[in-house]
């Protein structure tokens, strides 16, 4: 059942795992530390089905063949959960692997989901809006009508390459072909907030590193074992992939935990800066000129992947799998790493950067912060209300009295009381971004406290990874055994 350890001064005779074959080695890992009934453990790991589908749209005055996945990894809970990447290196192995992360990262968070996720080989700059809105509609009825999108059964969401825009196409085709389904909304999550998404969803993976790092750092014996002290004030941060998730995440960290962005990789070259770049101005430059390149505040450097290498205190890979791999794990300086992309470290990097002493905040909980708040959607969505809208004002009105009180008395007293600005703050209730940041946050610490429970607890866990998928599988487990398996 389990794989052997390789040893790191052999590695390099054999040919690097693939995407799946890196996901379930690391599965191994934990399940080599855990005793689970026979069987079992092969039953969480294999992918259940992967639908795969080809199909024709006229564009251009031709027909143009895609090729499209959408792959379950496990259904002990439904509906199954996970984004659409658009990106021409989608194949199955991809879909696979990233639909049994989507299983884990639900069980570490407790998003009551199984595991899903789906791909079109698409270059989506090579077509226009109107183009991409008839290639997602005719995706999207392909796996509508054998319920691979469906509000019970499988949950999409945004992933690389899309984002609301499409996520509201295929909310509005699901309704066209259910058009009596009062919960249809609940079919895909990341819709944008007029069309049935929720606030904070867009920011929500970005503002999961920022949750899980603050968390990190909670744990000065964690930090410790990364060499790190204090917060994240000051931390010299480099990001690679400055797409959503990697340019919110900077930006939250810079602005309200002061630390500094010292570089960004993007696909055309990596801009530095020592004193911390200019975020919000980073990204408007790149918003305009589609590249780094003659951005005043920072140094232009082409070769962007050597700078996953440059010295720094934490590194973001908020891109593609595998680029931490065996050929740079050994030049990597960072001293944390946080997982803010899918598999970003190869199984042998991952062996190379443990050796060295490199602290790993894992992927199926790092990134962990989409799906969280998609929950949050997809409850918003068969609730058919909005958070906070029946107990907004009443916790107004229960603030105003207890202010009213404290005026009164400290005015009896010959006291000062309250200040305005606090007055202001104290009183007005929650709105629906605010409940949502909170209830991420919570998932966040949470999350971290029962996998830094198991890494300490147990002196042949040595990874925070190996502990959180020890956490993911053990859940996993206690639901096939309930249903009876
Ligand atoms: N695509 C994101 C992920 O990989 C979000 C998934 C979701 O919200 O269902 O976690």
């Amino acid at each position: 059942m389990t794989s052997p350890q390789p040893n790191p001064t052999q590695l390099d005779s054999r040919t690097e795992p693939s995407f799946q074959e890196t996901v379930n080695l690391m599965v191994d890992q934990a399940l080599a530390r855990m005793e689970l009934s026979p069987g079992l453990a092969e039953k969480i790991k294999v992918c259940n089905s992967t639908y795969m589908v080809r199909f024709g749209v006229r564009l251009r005055g031709k027909i143009e063949t895609f090729t499209g996945y959408r792959a379950v990894h496990s259904e002990h809970l439904e509906p199954v959960k996970g984004g659409i990447r658009y990106a021409l290196l989608v194949d199955q192995d991809e879909v696979e692997a990233l639909a049994a992360l989507m299983s884990y990262k639900c069980a570490v968070v407790e998003a009551p989901f199984g595991g899903s996720k789906g791909g079109l080989c698409i270059d989506p700059n090579n077509y226009t809006e109107n183009e991409l809105e008839q290639i997602t509609r005719r995706f999207a009825y392909e796996l509508i009508k054998r319920d691979l999108i469906s509000p019970s059964q499988n949950v999409p969401a945004p992933d690389m390459g899309t984002g609301e825009r499409e996520m509201a196409w295929i909310s509005d085709q699901y309704s066209r072909i259910h058009t009596t389904d009062i919960n249809g909304r609940a079919c895909v999550t990341g819709k944008p907030v007029h069309a049935g998404g929720i606030n904070g969803r867009v920011e929500a993976t970005g503002r999961g590193i920022q949750f899980a790092l603050r968390e990190f750092f909670r744990h000065p014996e964690d930090s410790a074992k990364a060499g790190l002290s204090g917060d994240l004030s000051g931390k010299k941060v480099i990001v690679q992939g400055f797409g959503n998730v990697g340019s919110n995440a900077a930006r939250l960290i810079a602005e309200e935990d002061g630390a500094h962005i010292i570089g960004v990789i993007e696909r055309h070259g990596a801009i530095m800066n020592p004193d911390g770049l200019d975020v919000p101005k980073l990204q408007e430059y790149l918003r305009e000129h589609g590249t780094p390149k003659g951005f005043e505040g920072g140094k232009f450097v082409k070769d962007g992947a050597k700078i996953l290498e440059q010295d720094c205190d934490i590194l973001i890979p908020a891109a593609l799998e595998g680029v931490i791999n065996r050929k740079n794990a050994k030049n990597i300086k960072a001293k944390l790493i946080i997982e803010a992309a899918n598999g970003p470290v190869t199984f042998d990097a991952d062996t190379i950067l443990n050796q060295k002493g490199v602290v790993i905040i894992p992927d199926l909980y790092a990134n962990a912060g989409g799906v969280t708040v998609s929950y949050f959607e997809w409850v918003k969505n068969l609730s058919h209300i909005r958070f906070g809208r029946m107990e907004r004002r009443q916790e107004e009105l229960r603030h105003h009295m207890l202010i009213k009180e404290l005026d009164r008395l400290t005015a009896e007293g010959g006291m000062t009381s309250v200040s305005p600005e606090f007055k202001e703050e104290y009183l007005k209730g929650a709105d629906e971004l605010e409940m949502v940041r909170s209830g991420l946050d919570d998932t966040m610490r949470t999350a971290y406290q029962a996998i830094r429970q198991i890494w300490h607890d147990r002196d042949d866990v040595p990874s925070l990874r190996i502990a959180a998928y020890m956490l993911a599988i053990s859940r996993i487990a206690t639901s096939y055994i309930s249903k009876g398996l």
